[in-house]
């Protein structure tokens, strides 16, 4: 096993991945900014080095500092959690140069799947199902690209290939828009992710985002641990996640995972990995690959019995996965709600002091949260403060939980979007289950 691990994040992850290394018996560094020396994680640490002031530029994103703080401390691997540094192929890079292990896959791979366009090509070849769509545009080729649209059928959509956390896309429904569209993407995707390229997809009107949970042991062997339906989302960005994806029958759920499976082998995939999909009238298209862990994890955990962490861990450490496709269940359902600092109608960021926390418990219940009652919340960072977790023998059962867990939480001192999934979970098509990813802001009169 590891010796000792660096936790190259912050927040509830970074807290998720101290109890993953306290279980194993690996030490661990905290890597925080200036801004969180009162974190949970950076608490309870065995040890903690300060990376820099508040602003991630100069701090969560700051990979000298970030690597010379593995340095001083002796630390032999580095946690990069999710967002920050977690998908930076330049990163992963130096963090190996340097001679620690990356707890991720290899850059080559970060690299070839962080590019969309170069990732969709990947996939084509392995076989999976993509959306319709083409490679990497050509400002110059106005009339392709007006061809290309015209085959594909209005609405189309212009696509970063370096784009993410739901940014750098526009959706074009006729060709008077069509070239001013593609231009302006390219610009902010230029500006945003210092890539220019952008794609074009077809645009689905109606689809569910159903993504497959993947861990790859680098050594030829991977497994899929089923799949998640984030379809609850606002800007892009899931709000509510649940796993199993509801009517995805167990046949269609082990024909897809292996595809996952097959291309994990073709592309020497290491690590815990995530294939989103979007889903529509039945059938999988893919739309990217994410080469780390992701925020809803815990679902997958909830109804596999698998600690996706710790195998992130072991893998990391060199060892063979411990488990073949045929030992891993499905069992029960399981739901999480993102608990974000932010007001519920107008979600304007809410940072500040939280003056009481009193989170929900009971049968089926998990918090994964690094709050605690007289925590500050800085300005300067993501917004999200807990996931409550429920899980219950069927769905309903997980939902009957989840309502009553959301009634319990005490949060005072600053707005979150408690209001707002307690809505949702009022809500008779989300009881049904199957609604699309443009249910929530339809609902919310966003659309
Ligand atoms: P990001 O890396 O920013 O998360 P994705 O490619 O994963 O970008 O897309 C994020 C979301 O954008 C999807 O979950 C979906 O809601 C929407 N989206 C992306 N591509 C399409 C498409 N071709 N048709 C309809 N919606 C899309």
């Amino acid at each position: 096993m590891l010796d000792k691990v660096l936790i190259a994040n912050r927040g509830e992850i970074a807290l998720r991945v101290l109890r993953a290394c306290r279980e194993l018996g690996i030490k661990s560094v905290a890597a925080y900014s200036a801004a969180d020396a009162n974190l949970k994680h950076v608490l309870l640490a065995d040890e903690t080095v300060c990376i820099g002031p508040a602003p991630s530029q100069d701090s969560y994103l700051n990979m000298p500092s970030i690597i010379a703080a593995a340095e001083v401390t002796d630390a032999v691997a580095i946690h990069p959690g999710y967002g920050f540094l977690a998908e930076n192929a330049d990163f992963a890079e130096q963090v190996e140069e340097s001679g620690f292990v990356f707890i991720g896959p290899k850059a080559e791979t970060i690299r070839l799947m962080g590019d969309k366009v170069s990732a969709i090509e990947a996939m084509r070849k392995a076989g999976v199902p993509c959306v319709p769509g083409t490679g990497a545009l050509k400002l110059e080729d106005a009339d392709e690209h007006m061809r290309n649209a015209r085959e594909l059928g209005y609405p189309v959509i212009i696509k970063a290939a370096g784009g993410g956390g739901g940014r750098g896309m526009r959706v074009v429904h006729s060709e008077a828009a069509l070239l001013n569209a593609i231009t302006i993407t390219q610009t902010e995707a230029r500006a945003a992710f210092g890539n220019d390229q952008v794609y074009m997809e077809k645009y689905l009107e109606r689809p569910r985002h159903i993504e497959f949970q993947v861990l790859a042991d680098g050594h030829g062997n991977a497994i899929h641990l089923g799949e998640r339906d984030c379809s609850m989302q606002r800007r892009h960005q899931k709000v509510v996640e649940e796993a199993p994806a509801p009517g995805i029958t167990p046949e269609v759920r082990a024909q897809m995972g292996m595809r996952c499976v097959d291309a994990c082998r073709q592309i020497g995939y290491r690590g815990a990995g995530t294939f989103e999909f979007l889903y529509e009238d039945g059938e999988f298209h893919f739309i990217e690959m994410n080469t780390r862990i992701q925020v809803e994890h815990p679902v997958t955990e909830m109804v596999t019995g698998i600690d996706i962490i710790k195998a992130q861990l072991a893998i990391a450490a060199g060892d063979p996965l411990p488990w073949s496709q045929d030992e891993i269940m499905v069992s029960g359902h399981a739901i999480e709600c993102r608990i974000n600092a932010e007001h519920p109608t107008t979600f304007m960021p809410s940072p500040g002091t939280v003056s009481l926390w009193h989170p929900p418990g009971g049968p089926g219940i998990r918090v994964d949260s690094h709050v605690y009652t007289g925590y500050k919340v800085p300005p300067h960072y993501d917004s999200l403060l807990a996931k409550i977790i429920a899980h219950g023998d069927e769905r309903p059962s997980a939902i009957a939980r989840m309502t009553s867990a959301l009634g319990e939480i005490v949060l005072d001192g600053i707005h979150t979007n408690v209001p707002l999934h307690q809505e949702i979970f009022q809500h008779s098509a989300f009881k049904t289950g199957g609604t699309d990813i443009h249910y929530l802001e339809k609902r919310l009169g966003l659309k």
